[in-house]
């Protein structure tokens, strides 16, 4: 892998790769608690789940400072171990260990055309979120996941994918396209319906607002 290629791309590429990678720990260990299947049709193995894991502590070690290189277009070990955690680790996280609800609420934002000129990592960002409060995470673990995101600009709001003043109406279009059968958001433990999609997609929203000191 030339890094040198990635330290002169555009840096929201490389953001959006972290947004997509950030998924991959959630994702994982979600398969694993419900013992679903991954994209190789079977079940994940301790390897993945750890491959995913040093995933995501690698965004949260080296992102800031990768983001930083690849401005900077400086070729650092912070740059070479996100590349890792974004191309290989969370490659081999998602094959080995399974995708779910980041990913089908991605698929779900893509019913709205707002979303069209955001990247796929934007989008999977936004799912972390809200699936962090479609499953009742902890406080610290929302406050880590936010932290980290807004360190290196993804979009923790509706707004930051283009929604602004999303209506009832097209939100419920996004839930209900997020869990349409075969959707991996049903690896997620017990019945997801698109009501708790919607609602989570709502307060993580609310919560990124919140942070960012908007009223509303
Ligand atoms: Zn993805």
């Amino acid at each position: 892998m030339d890094t040198a290629v990635i330290a002169e791309a555009p840096t929201r590429f490389l953001v959006a790769g972290m947004g997509d990678a950030l998924a991959t720990w959630f994702e994982a260990r979600s398969c694993g608690a419900t013992q679903s299947e991954n994209a190789c049709g079977g079940l994940g193995t301790l390897t993945g789940l750890n491959l995913a894991r040093l995933c995501y502590d690698t965004l949260l070690e080296y992102g800031v400072a990768a983001l930083v290189s690849c401005k900077a277009n400086a070729v650092t070990p912070a740059l070479e171990h996100v590349i890792e955690a974004n191309i290989l680790l969370s490659g081999l996280g998602f094959e080995s260990g399974g995708i779910a609800a980041a990913h089908s609420i991605h698929n779900g934002l893509t019913a709205l055309p707002g979303t069209h000129n955001y990247y796929h990592g934007e989008k999977v960002a936004l799912g972390v979120l809200a699936s962090l409060f479609m499953s009742g995470k902890s406080k610290a673990l929302i406050d880590e996941v936010y932290s980290f995101c807004e360190s290196v600009g993804l979009p923790t709001t509706l707004a930051g994918l283009g929604l602004t003043g999303v209506s009832p109406d097209e939100l419920k279009k996004v839930a209900a396209r997020a869990c349409i059968e075969g959707e991996s958001i049903h690896h997620e433990g017990g019945d997801i319906t698109p009501q708790m999609v919607s609602h989570a997609l709502l307060a993580a929203d609310g919560e990124g607002r919140r942070r960012k000191g908007i009223a509303g």
